[in-house]
């Protein structure tokens, strides 16, 4: 007995030094020389130079499906967030009102055997709404209540709030297709062995969902087929990922006239009136197609197939929230059998994540205050300016564009709006009424707020102001239709910018990002949208003639590399990414070197400081990854693999063979060098 409590004693302590809420970050710097592999030859594989000791030092935790110096650094501040979170849940005194909510809502999704106790009751109020459903007719007041208590796409299809992609002025209400329980309307159309397999076992998790629901064994089988006939209808009529990345494929204005011919079966006035939006009368349908065979179902089936595939997306979404047998039977097939992860995350990652997503600016708040000094705002905003001279200067000298596009892409280039770290105003959480006691009703309640808050936009004069990143968020983004580069608190900490080291790996690691970021605003996606955010050519054909030809370049690049098995990077898809990486880099280069200009550089740890940019570029990139992921990535990511992000730029760089003295012939030494910007 002894033994046994002692052994127990021993793994709660080990597993408790690296699984306990912190007030400190750990330090990690800006360029690791422990992270290289310099037995590696940097010509023929940089990645394995810049990464392989990294790669060989950090194997992927049992409850994550990828292990990366991002998702690492994420860690890290989800750690930091649970000592934050963990003292405001237990130490109610002396709490602003703020510090309340996210408090008590962290106490109480942390409080499991509540959680437990409840089992699928909090499901009730939903599923009742769909029993009492006597025909076709009531599925628009249903699917609006189901819509706000969500605030996805997941059920049939979604509404919410965007910028008109004509005028971007003007906030629209969008209605997109969406309704499959798989990542990809891929999954439901290939005919290979894996994708049948998946396609199996889906449906096998469906049936013990409805079991869990209450079906019998031989019902839930039905139940689960039924849906995945729906589904699979659905996903046939919806777009390809790479046709999405298309904003005319995407674009269809109509009124609500338009919208009831598309779907004349659902009584859309019903569920405008129910999503409180009765009145809007402009739309955009993304996929007009979709609703198009929405319509096809809803006359084709019954209304118990309609209420089955109903009650299967409710308790899909809502699995997360309820007792351990849910959670476990959503996270063996979408985390376990879809992308190879063994272990559930430990509730409280899960919980800081929900915090996170659900109040991200009350927590946010909190994270700014102790991890975002004005100094890194200072130092990452003046860097970002570098970045943008640099541009400016890039554009000046393209040899491929006329006189007339480059006066717009400049043009556009000054429009872009900095935002840096987090938004100038807190959003107001006020209204929502955050209970200790009840976790379910909290999400809920929350999930309701931000689907009131997205539609309230709608004929609203537009909100520059607002972020679609939480400030603790490791990433960043460039948003067309606004026309601005966000960087959250969160990606601007050690190892990505790290303060204490110099400027060469910190070009070559944010700076790069930086660029990253900014080329998006003119990569085959971005390039369609003008200074104002509006989708409108402002290029000579010529010109778009030229850009495509060098994109393509890029894009025949790409589709050499392997991502797992004999799956090849869709360069169609990641084509955006990958201009955008290409160009990132180049433009952190010239910043650096600008940044730099008449200093003398020293050479560290045996390395010059053309090789420490370069290095400190590659170290963002470090990942290991697992095969299942990697299938569902190769279907899903419009990024490439962190390999091809770092190898597939060096090839591209003759300042790459040159700081590395790479011989003609080497394999990161290209013969065909690609570059747009
Ligand atoms: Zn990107």
């Amino acid at each position: 007995m002894r033994l046994i409590a002692a052994i127990v004693a021993g793994a709660a302590l080990a597993a408790g030094a690296q699984d306990a809420p912190t007030t400190t970050f750990p330090y990690t710097p800006g360029l690791d020389v422990a992270s290289m592999d310099r037995t590696a030859d940097a010509c023929q594989d940089f990645y394995q130079y810049a990464c392989g000791g990294w790669i060989r030092n950090n194997p992927i935790p049992p409850d994550q499906a990828k292990w990366s110096v991002y998702g690492k650094l994420y860690q890290d501040n989800q750690r930091f967030l649970w000592g934050i979170l963990d003292s405001l849940a237990k130490n109610t005194n002396g709490r602003n009102a703020t510090q309340q909510k996210i408090g008590d809502y962290f106490a109480a999704c942390m409080d499991e055997a509540a959680v437990e106790k409840l089992g699928a009751r909090p499901l009730k109020p939903s599923l009742d709404r769909i029993a009492r459903m006597t025909a076709k007719g009531e599925l628009g007041g249903v699917l609006a209540q189901l819509h706000l208590d969500t605030g996805d796409a997941g059920t049939f299809f979604g509404a919410g709030s965007n910028q008109d992609f004509e005028v971007s002025t003007q906030v629209i209400t969008f209605v997109v297709a969406g309704g499959l329980g798989l990542p990809d309307r891929d999954y439901y159309t290939k005919d290979d062995a894996r994708s049948r397999e998946i396609r199996d076992k889906y449906v096998a998790h469906v049936t013990r969902v409805f079991q869990l629901l209450g079906d019998s064994a031989g019902v839930a089988a039905k139940n689960a087929a039924t849906v995945m006939d729906v589904e699979t209808a659905l996903a046939k009529a919806s777009l390809t990922r790479v046709d999405k990345r298309d904003p005319y494929k995407l674009f269809h204005k109509m009124d609500r006239k338009g919208l009831r011919a598309l779907t004349p079966s659902l009584d859309w006035d019903a569920y405008l009136a129910g999503l409180g939006i009765a009145k809007v009368e402009s739309f955009n349908v993304t996929e007009p197609e979709f609703f198009k065979a929405f319509e096809r179902e809803l006359g084709s089936r019954s209304l118990e197939d309609l209420k089955t595939y109903l009650r299967w997306h409710t308790a899909k979404e809502a699995s997360p929230f309820l007792s351990s047998a849910f959670v476990n039977e959503n996270f063996e097939f979408f985390s376990k059998t879809l992308r190879g992860v063994p272990q559930l995350r430990p509730r409280w990652k899960r919980c800081v994540t929900l915090v996170d997503s659900q109040l991200g600016e009350a927590l946010g708040q909190e994270f700014v205050a102790r991890a975002f000094a004005p100094k890194l705002k200072e130092d990452t905003l003046r860097m970002t300016k570098r970045i943008e001279e640099a541009m400016r200067e890039d554009i000046r000298t393209l040899t491929w564009m006329s006189d007339a596009t480059k006066k717009r892409a400049v043009e556009k280039l000054e429009t872009i709006v900095n935002k840096i770290g987090y938004p100038d105003k807190w959003r107001d959480y006020s209204s929502i009424d955050v209970k200790r006691g009840d976790f379910f009703g909290n999400v809920r309640r929350a999930q309701v707020f931000e689907s009131k808050r997205d539609l309230a936009k709608i004929g609203k004069p537009l909100d520059r102001g607002e972020w679609l990143m939480t400030p603790p968020t490791v990433n960043a983004y460039y948003n067309a239709q606004m026309n601005d580069i966000n960087f959250p608190a969160g990606v601007l900490q050690p190892p990505l910018y790290d303060p204490k080291m110099d400027d060469a790996p910190n070009y070559g690691n944010t700076g790069g990002t930086i660029g990253h970021e900014l080329t998006h605003g003119f990569d085959d996606q971005g390039r369609q949208f003008d200074a104002q955010g509006n989708l409108k050519d402002w290029w000579t054909a010529e010109d778009s003639k030229a850009f495509e030809e060098r994109a393509q370049c890029i894009a025949d690049q790409y589709a050499q590399y392997v991502i797992v098995d004999d799956i090849r990077i869709n360069s169609k898809l990641t084509l955006g990414e990958d201009v955008a990486d290409v160009g990132g880099l180049i433009l952190g280069w010239m910043a650096w070197k600008a940044e730099t200009a008449g200093k003398t550089l020293e050479n560290r740890d045996g390395m010059t400081p053309e090789q420490r940019f370069f290095v400190g570029y590659a170290q963002w990139a470090c990942e290991n990854d697992r095969p299942e992921n990697l299938r569902v990535k190769a279907l899903t990511d419009p990024h490439s693999p962190g390999k091809y992000r770092v190898n597939g730029l060096m090839v591209n760089m003759p300042e790459f063979e040159k700081a590395f003295s790479c011989k003609p012939g080497s394999a990161m030494v290209s013969a065909k060098r690609c570059r747009v910007w």
